[in-house]
């Protein structure tokens, strides 16, 4: 029988949580488990702060525990009291700004970001896109055709990423009802997914018609590309491993990004072992995000200079062919690359993305401030 924990009165105010003062819960509360200990929450207190919603697939709990990584994976769907500080925000790479049509963001001139829907297997605590999962967003596409006018005014568009929530909880009805407002466009020669259901539930790609979905994109003459987001070893099943090993077969090209996670992920041997697993799929180690400032999820940060000793100590784990991954802040203004903290105490970087291409490229530097996490951290302007 589980107990509820009353959690120390410091910790509380802290963290902006009501203290518990019995072992009841309160009306129309419900119990949640968080890692520190369980806990009565109103949907109302779930709501003023953001918290996203709980889900976990049975396959994945099971995976993290056979795995013998439970206590570094479970912070990565099990909700944390951290959850209810309040710093951050909820849109940290501008999305709102760079959103064309309901459901569709185009920040970069070659690519085209579509929100197939705002729901996923299950949750990921440090989501980016947390003002949007686990709900009924408006930000998600609902109007293809909007969509499909667009993509025909832009012949610059060379690609489409159809992430979400994750297009894989969608039926495949509905994707190809996506890819009827896009294959028709020459212009574009890719069609990329972005999915975390390799991890959280892979039987989903035992399905045969999934196929006949990529064969179409391949028949228009683009590739077919699924971006999969593993961010530890253990998060890679026997299950996961075979049925890319199916689709790479059928010429679906894979690429895999990551996103760097305190307690989690945070060192170099782990990440190493992730990238070269990846590698030896045929999946090709691709971004390692340093984490954003989200709100509700800044716990998960770690300051650049580890990140860049972790980065160092995986390079030096890695083969030269398996060194395929950038390690990338994707910022407001673009994606940054995070080059070398330099002996003059600067940190290096430069853009990998940006709205404006003569940035690309360019080498920049700003001051190192100890424990920064984000661009925004750092003093002085521009980049
Ligand atoms: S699967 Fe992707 S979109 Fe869904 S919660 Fe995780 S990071 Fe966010």
């Amino acid at each position: 029988m589980k107990t509820t924990r009353t959690i120390p009165s410091k910790m509380t105010k802290q963290l902006n949580v009501a203290p518990l003062t019995s072992s009841e819960p309160r009306l129309s509360s419900k119990i949640i488990n968080f890692v520190e200990g369980a806990r009565a929450i109103t949907p109302g207190e779930l709501e003023a702060n953001n918290i996203t919603r709980y889900r976990v697939t049975k396959f994945y709990r099971e995976q993290i525990v056979n795995s013998g990584y439970y206590n570094q994976l479970k912070f990565i769907v099990e909700p944390s009291f951290e959850e209810f500080d309040g710093t951050g925000n909820l849109d940290t790479s501008g999305e709102h700004d760079n959103t064309v049509v309901p459901g569709f963001q185009h920040k970069y001139a070659q690519t085209g970001l579509l929100l197939a829907t705002d729901r996923c297997a299950a949750y990921c605590r440090y989501c980016f896109r947390k003002r949007i999962v686990g709900k009924d967003s408006d930000e998600v596409a609902a109007d293809l055709g909007q969509i499909a006018r667009y993509v025909g005014n832009h012949p610059e568009m060379s690609n489409v990423l159809i992430s979400g929530g994750d297009p894989f909880v969608l039926s495949t009805r509905r994707l190809h009802e996506i890819l009827d407002h896009l294959l028709p466009f020459p212009h574009l020669n890719s069609i990329r997914f972005g999915t975390k259901a390799f991890a959280y539930a892979p039987k989903r790609f035992e399905d045969p018609t999934l196929m006949t979905l990529f064969r179409r994109i391949q028949d228009a003459g683009k590739a077919a590309l699924i971006v999969t987001h593993f961010d530890h070893v253990g998060e890679i099943s026997a299950n996961a491993e075979r049925n890319i090993c199916s689709l790479r077969t059928q010429g679906v090209e894979f690429l895999n990004q990551s996103v760097l996670l305190a307690k989690v992920n945070d060192d170099p041997a782990i990440l190493a072992e992730t990238f070269g697993k990846c590698h030896q799929m045929g999946v090709r180690p691709y971004y390692l995000f340093q984490g954003r400032p989200v709100k509700g999820a800044s716990h998960f940060q770690v300051s650049l200079r580890r990140g860049l000793e972790i980065v160092q100590g995986i390079n030096q784990r890695l083969s030269g062919i398996q060194k395929t991954f950038k390690y990338i802040m994707s910022h407001y203004t673009g994606k940054i690359e995070i080059l070398d903290l330099g002996a003059d105490d600067r940190l290096y970087m430069r853009y990998h993305q940006n709205k404006a291409p003569e940035k690309i490229g360019k080498i920049f530097s700003r001051p190192y401030i100890e424990s920064a996490c984000w661009l925004d951290d750092l003093p002085g302007v521009g980049g």
